[in-house]
């Protein structure tokens, strides 16, 4: 049986920050087509992290990767808790992939937000995808679904 770490908000779970989700279907109809080979643990990092949901929209600084909200205050430290328990649920489970939200600061794999709230991307990625890359698990976001795995 496979294991394979999802973003939440990717299931339709509202843990967004602004209380929202981001459901994609087409994750949906992957992991029902999965049933019996494979099994989806569902996170979100920034729930775990002790953030509140809505929550004010954060984005992590290109200078110095610190995670900062609209309000201006430094969330850094919920980012990397919620990031280290995502990676500690992904250990348990003996996760080798994780399908994770495109662009987030937590959950983002390739380009994220430049911390300028300004809707430019930069390359990098989010606290909780670094993290489960640098311990050797396969990250992609939802777009690359079709290519890699379907
Ligand atoms: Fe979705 Fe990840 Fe943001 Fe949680 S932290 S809302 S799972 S993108």
């Amino acid at each position: 049986m496979e294991h394979i770490l999802v973003s939440a908000c990717l299931c339709g779970k509202n843990c967004k920050w602004d209380g929202g989700n981001n459901k994609n279907q087409r994750l949906l109809d992957y992991m029902e087509s999965m049933k019996g080979k494979a099994e989806f643990h569902e996170v979100c990092p920034e729930q775990m992290g002790g953030l509140s949901t809505p929550r004010p929209a954060s984005e992590i600084r290109v200078e110095d990767r610190r995670v900062v909200n609209t309000e201006g205050v430094d969330v850094t430290e919920e980012f990397e808790r919620g990031a280290e328990l995502a990676l500690q649920v992904a250990k348990e489970f003996g996760c080798t992939l994780a399908i994770l939200k495109e662009r987030s600061p937590s959950c983002g794999c390739h380009g994220i937000y430049d911390g300028t709230f300004s809707k430019k991307i930069v390359e990098g990625k989010g606290k909780a995808a670094e993290l489960l890359i640098a311990n050797g698990i396969r990250v992609i976001g939802e777009s690359e679904m079709e290519n890699v795995i379907l």
